[in-house]
């Protein structure tokens, strides 16, 4: 995902704002401006850019700041507060809560994943023990009702809709009675939408959701818009009252900075990203990890949820406890190997990482990362329980190296490759050092900490 790029151009920045020796106007200029750049060329609407820079500006005053202050801490702090900022519109949408009725109505341009949103929504929270519910009430695409009722029976979700009723308010209407009837806790209402913003789409949004009364309304929006995420997610919330984002494809091509403007058009947060076309490819979406794994300084609340779903309970204290030690070892490494590789889709796991950005595991090469990394348990197989235990490499010298890729049938080089990857861990592993061990729940403490 190109957001990945917008990431990396903005770590890039800071980083090299920390390699300046002083840090003055110029330096601290430089790396605004390089990061404005990033932004407007991910398609961040240039309003929301300026009042970042200048926000920065603000906080980070040079001349205030005593020398003992580590300005370059305060700097990254301020950037990645700012960015937060940008996503998080300070109020929280509706939640619907579980066995009472709620209705959610979606809306968007055709074509920007509004149908399979709404099933991906439904199948998320039917998996989490919801009884969703899908009504269809597009009359205007030929063809939206067989979609959504050919999604609905894959995931086995009660669907609503109709091939002669020509009137959508109607459909509607009737649907969200009938699931009312049935019990169903979310009952989930898809709109037409149009190619273009156009007032017949506008005026027929706004009589659906005046006879359903809906709790919340969903504006979905497609991450590739670009610069005309602002303008089209500001349309929607004039005529309706959306209370919630969703943005499809971010597994694509797109530049996603929409994805803020759309933020700050219909202050309204982004609740859900989608991530493919398959029915599971749906993420919930956090701001602060969102923004640390942008930044490529991992989700550490994600990481440690993970921990806690695969790492089999008699190992997690133990893991826990090396964790808050600090002491990598190649042993370490190679047991957290072992997990990533249960852990399936490698990808997400491998962006929760700290110092694994998106953009050092893209989508598409996870066939090839898990290969590397089995090359790497290959390689460590044949190393000693001495040298597997030893927090630094002083015993791996040369004729080790060139014996350990012999038995591994591996090239020197690759060793080599492997020892550096241990020490890149080895070096963001020694941050959690003198941590306080999370408990399940605990997770969002920590992540604040790594984060600060
Ligand atoms: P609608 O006209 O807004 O209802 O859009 P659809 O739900 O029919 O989706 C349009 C196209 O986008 C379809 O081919 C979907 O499979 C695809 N799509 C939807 N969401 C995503 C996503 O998150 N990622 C990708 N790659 N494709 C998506």
């Amino acid at each position: 995902m190109v957001l990945a790029q917008l990431g990396g151009s903005i770590s890039r920045a800071l980083q090299q704002m920390s390699n300046a020796t002083i840090i003055d106007e110029k330096v601290l200029n430089e790396c605004l401006n390089e990061i404005t750049r990033a932004l407007l060329q991910s398609d961040v609407q240039f309003k929301l850019v300026r009042d970042m820079q200048t926000n920065i500006k603000k906080i980070v005053n040079l001349d205030d700041l005593a020398a003992g202050h580590n300005k370059r801490k305060i700097i990254q702090q301020a950037v990645f507060n700012e960015l937060c900022k940008m996503l998080d519109p300070g109020k929280p949408s509706f939640t619907p809560k579980k066995g009472k009725a709620s209705v959610i109505m979606f809306v968007g341009l055709q074509g920007s994943g509004k149908t399979t949103t709404c099933t991906k929504y439904a199948y998320y929270h039917q998996k989490k023990g919801w009884k969703p519910a899908l009504v269809c009430a597009d009359t205007f695409r030929a063809g939206a009702f067989d979609q959504l009722k050919q999604n609905a029976t894959k995931a086995k979700i009660p669907f609503y809709g109709s091939y002669m009723e020509s009137d959508p308010v109607k459909i509607a209407v009737e649907g969200v009675e009938r699931f009312k009837k049935e019990n169903c806790d979310l009952i989930i209402v898809d709109t037409s939408g149009r190619h273009k913003q156009e007032a017949a789409l506008f005026e027929e949004m706004r009589q659906v959701s005046e006879a359903t009364k809906p709790d919340l309304v969903i504006f979905v929006m497609d991450s590739s818009i670009g610069q005309a995420a602002f303008d089209q997610a500001q349309a929607f919330k004039q005529s309706v009252s959306v209370g919630a984002v969703i943005v499809t494809k971010m597994d694509g091509h797109a530049k996603g900075g929409g994805a803020l403007s759309a933020v700050a058009a219909t202050k309204s947060p982004v609740i859900f990203i989608g991530t493919g076309e398959h029915m599971d490819e749906f993420e919930v979406f956090d701001v602060k990890p969102f923004v640390s794994r942008l930044l490529g300084m991992g989700d550490w609340s994600g990481f440690m949820d993970k921990i806690h779903e695969v790492v089999p309970m008699d190992q997690q204290p133990e893991l826990l406890q090396k964790l808050s030690e600090g002491n990598f070892t190649l042993r370490i490494m190679y047991e957290q190997f072992q997990n990533i590789l249960k852990m399936g889709p490698i990808g997400q796991v491998f962006s929760m990482l700290p110092g694994f950005s998106a953009e050092l595991m893209p989508k598409g090469r996870e066939k090839e990362s898990q290969a590397k990394i089995k090359r790497s348990m290959t390689m460590m197989d044949s190393m000693t329980n001495e040298e597997l235990d030893s927090s630094n490499l002083k015993l791996m010298n040369e004729s080790r190296m060139m014996r350990i890729a012999r038995g591994a049938g591996r090239p020197v080089r690759e060793v080599m490759e492997m020892l550096e990857e241990y020490k890149r861990l080895a070096k963001i592993w020694s941050k959690m050092k003198g941590l306080k061990i999370p408990k399940k729940g605990e997770m969002s403490a920590l992540s604040r900490n790594m984060n600060a």
